[in-house]
């Protein structure tokens, strides 16, 4: 079925808690989905900030199904497109477009060591573009006003590809070692690898880290010899790997002596 058939539909037929975290620049509606088994802890999920790696939200309905039905712990709000403009670009006639409709990458365009990324750039274009300013585009202020409203104790946010997970992003040596902890748990479940990033900077983990001090992933679904955008052929092979991430995080921070989150 088409991408934003499924989308609405989706929305439509979703019973439990939905809203709209705000609109992108041509007024489409951004969907998030809260599930909710205890008021402990909160994490946001969000897919496809990046328009390439659409795949991941189909991801996204199989998480939230899953949740649904084998979540124990925590409140989970799924945002299953970021971007949705761009997934339109990708669709419609260029398929490795990665920003928004503007030309921004959304995902270098938070303020957190905003222009400072070793692959930035100062023009729009497909990617990398960080804007004319940190929080210039509707998409990232949608998705930083929900975060802070929500106050999460985690936030993931699904990308492809490479297989590999980043949680790192100049905290205190404190933080930093609970953040690893957290990373190599998913490590061992989805079988992909932890790696450092530190010339890459404004993305929406990093500021997660930064401004709420919480455990913040970025998870690159899909094998590195994929290319993009990869195709729903490969999902039942993501979604294996990726399906008990959530309900693990989830269950882990419940336990949250251990961490001491804020
Ligand atoms: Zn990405």
């Amino acid at each position: 079925m088409d991408y934003f058939k499924y989308y609405n539909n989706f929305y439509k037929s979703f019973k439990g808690e939905k809203g709209q975290i705000g609109k992108t620049y041509k007024g489409k509606e951004i969907y998030y989905f809260a599930v909710k088994k205890t008021d402990f802890p909160k994490i946001i999920v969000q897919y496809s900030i990046h328009a390439r790696e659409y795949i991941t939200t189909y991801l996204c309905y199989r998480q939230i199904e899953d949740f649904i039905k084998l979540g124990k712990r925590g409140t989970v709000y799924f945002i299953p497109c970021t971007n949705l403009d761009g997934v339109e670009i990708c669709l419609t006639n260029k398929p490795l477009y990665k920003a928004n409709a503007r030309g921004v990458d959304l995902n270098v365009n938070f303020d957190a060591n905003w222009g400072q990324g070793s692959q930035n750039v100062k023009v729009k274009g497909d990617s990398n573009f960080i804007g004319p300013f940190a929080f210039s585009e509707k998409e990232t202020i949608a998705l930083r006003d929900f975060t802070l409203k929500i106050s999460p104790h985690a936030t993931i946010s699904y990308h492809s590809k490479g297989e590999e997970i980043y949680y790192q992003f100049f905290q205190n040596e404190k933080d930093e070692k609970r953040d690893y902890k957290l990373a190599k748990q998913i490590e061992k479940i989805t079988g992909y690898k932890v790696k450092l990033t530190p010339n890459s900077a404004g993305g929406y983990k990093d500021w997660c880290i930064q401004k709420l001090h919480i455990p913040s992933f970025t998870i690159e679904v899909g094998k590195d010899s994929l290319s993009h955008p990869i195709k729903k052929k490969h999902l039942k092979d993501i979604y294996k790997k990726n399906k008990s991430v959530i309900i693990l995080l989830s269950e882990i921070l419940w336990k949250k002596s251990i961490w001491k989150l804020p």
